[in-house]
């Protein structure tokens, strides 16, 4: 299988290993994160001071720390995949102060315009040695919402909204790869403490656990968001006929509310005095009986976000105990209504929808997102079918559940591989494992559809046990880790027992599509031999329906593993007594370029 000339440096080092396990040398950096915000609507400036302790656990003598500067993608001027409207753009980070071990630095806002800035250590930071930096910083929310900004006047989401240190890691170095609104995350694994000062009457929600419900809420509604952690039933914190009454949060002028969350990727805040508040709980590890909270956050003519706790709790369920099956590793997940249809850690930001089948599907795929990037500390800007091809994947099954196989498969390939099979441009059929950074047009369906539909055959391929069991092999060896696409495919051989490279290098390292010929069918003694060409190559999973002259019919399922090795033309044996009218190749979800070729009927 081929690895990059730089990735092999990692294997060569022992960062990283053949077994698909993290190498005996491997290291990663990590930060403590103090952050104060002020916001107080409708006035969209937002205030924050932090202080990061970041430890750098690599072997390597840092000189300079690289900061990330999400929010400056709002600037004029900023590199972005898309065009956009006057709406979104605002100053970017305005950074006010910053010091390194208490030494203030030069910081020149107007220079620092991209979303990566360099900070020069006057000391350079040892191995196993830490450093403090002290920021104050501003910035406007934009009034144009995508992933993050005013949702309206008193509506706020507050995402990216902290400078933070950049991945450094041991394959690539520092990640300065520009933000460009499209791939979300690459972050590292950090502790965080968060405190959010906001008017009386406003609710914040955010990323990690609530510290001080009793001094923020009112009594009445301390204890109903209590009784929701051991309820399985959805509850009404806040209702409209409650927000109306105008004292649902304590009533000093100013409200501190603190979270904290520690071992995740990031955190985001929603902040309202008018959303409804929703919220249950289900247990979410049989061994331990731990309980997640599922809350919801949204305007009350929203038809579709009135059952966002119900939905979550499916999903929560679901995740935990089916696919992935594993545990959800949070105590909580917040559906919040804005217009980014994206996953935070323990947040997804939806818009609404009219239509509540879309609604609930849109949520599933968001609320997957938590396994992939942030379970698994995903590399979404170099490697994003690592984290969106299995939230298209858990949408497809947790739909099974919801809407009955057909229904769930027949979304599936509307929305997700028709877009694809039916576009024969060079770019849409670009390897699965070129970098997620240097795509365009290709993004959309490497990321999502191509990657997928590989899980999809693997696990057809290993059976369904088979399957679950490598997946967790390679969860295990990696969550709270960085996995690059070689750990995957190294750990799932590990884990299915058997060396996999042909199927991954079919899938990951092809332009191939799919396309199956049904190029002849011979009659012998036993019944039928079938001759089958793989003219797109992709190691797909069919069906061979055969329908007889009395008119009974049959299925015989073939897996990928027909495929070994990479052939392209097989043969397929079909025992039969009696005289077939017809024989067509069904490839279910995998759907073929060309159906004309697929069907044989007998002359
Ligand atoms: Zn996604």
């Amino acid at each position: 299988m081929y690895i990059p000339r730089d990735i092999k440096k990692a294997y060569e080092k022992g960062t990283r290993a053949a077994d698909g396990k993290p190498g005996k040398n491997y290291w990663q950096n990590t930060s403590r994160y103090n952050i104060s915000i002020t916001v107080l609507p409708p006035n969209r400036n937002v205030q924050g001071t932090e202080q990061i302790t970041y430890f750098n656990n690599s072997p390597d003598t840092l000189k300079q720390l690289n900061m990330k500067l999400i929010l400056n993608i709002h600037r004029p001027g900023a590199t972005r995949y898309a065009s956009t409207t006057p709406d979104y753009l605002t100053q970017g980070i305005q950074v006010d102060s910053i010091f390194v071990n208490g030494a203030k630095k030069e910081w020149d806002n107007a220079k620092a315009l991209g979303t990566n800035q360099f900070v020069a250590l006057d000391q350079p930071l040892m191995p196993h040695d830490s450093v403090k930096l002290n920021i104050t910083w501003h910035y406007e929310l934009s009034l144009k919402s995508e992933r993050e900004g005013m949702i309206d006047p008193t509506t706020f989401y507050i995402g990216y909204f902290y400078p933070r240190v950049s991945v450094y890691d041991d394959y690539n170095g520092w990640d300065r790869l520009e933000f460009n609104d499209r791939q979300e995350f690459y972050n590292d694994f950090n502790d965080y403490t968060l405190k959010v000062t906001v008017p009386k009457n406003f609710i914040v929600w955010a990323t990690g656990t609530l510290q001080n419900p009793n001094q923020v809420l009112q009594p009445e509604y301390a204890k109903r968001l209590q009784k929701s952690m051991t309820s399985d039933a959805v509850m009404h914190i806040a209702t409209a006929d409650d927000l109306a009454k105008k004292n649902i949060t304590a009533q000093n002028d100013l409200n501190t509310w603190v979270w904290t969350a520690n071992d995740i990727s990031d955190l985001a805040v929603g902040v309202s005095d008018h959303y409804d508040w929703d919220a249950g709980s289900v247990v979410v590890d049989d061994a331990t009986h731990r309980r997640a909270s599922m809350q919801a956050a949204f305007a009350d003519n929203s038809v579709d976000f009135h059952l966002a706790v119900k939905w979550g709790l499916h999903a929560l369920d679901y995740l935990s105990h089916g696919l992935p099956g594993v545990p959800y590793p949070f105590p909580k997940m917040t559906a919040f209504q804005g217009f980014a249809d994206m996953e935070f850690p323990m947040m997804v930001n939806d818009s609404h929808e009219t239509d509540l089948a879309d609604a609930e599907l849109l949520q599933d795929h968001e609320m997957a997102h938590t396994y992939f990037p942030f379970y698994m500390g995903i590399n979404e800007t170099r490697y994003g079918y690592m984290d969106e091809g299995w939230a298209t994947t858990f949408e497809l099954f947790l739909g099974y559940t919801e809407v009955g196989k057909a229904a769930s498969e027949e979304v599936y390939r509307n929305f997700r591989v028709k877009k694809w099979i039916f576009d024969p441009s060079t770019t849409e059929d670009l390897p699965i494992i070129t970098p997620t950074s240097e795509l365009t047009r290709g993004y959309g369906n490497n990321a999502y559809v191509k990657p997928s539909l590989s899980y999809i055959a693997l696990k057809d391929m290993l059976g369904d046990d088979g399957f679950k069991k490598a997946l967790h092999v390679y969860m295990n060896n990696w969550h709270g880790k960085h996995p690059i696409p070689w750990d995957y495919f190294n750990s799932m051989s590990s884990g299915a027992g058997k060396n996999l490279n042909w199927f991954f290098n079919n899938w990951f390292f092809t332009n191939n599509y799919i396309d199956l010929n049904l190029q002849g069918v011979t009659k012998d003694k036993n019944g039928y031999m079938l001759a089958i060409q793989n003219i797109g190559g992709f190691a797909i999973p069919f069906d061979v329906k055969i329908t007889y002259t009395d008119g009974t019919t049959e299925s015989l399922h073939e897996s990928p593993a027909v495929w070994a090795y990479n052939q392209k033309q097989i043969s397929v044996h079909i025992k039969a007594d009696k005289a077939a009218r017809s024989i067509f190749l069904d490839n279910g979800i995998f759907m073929d370029a060309d159906i004309s070729n697929n069907k044989w009927i007998s002359k």
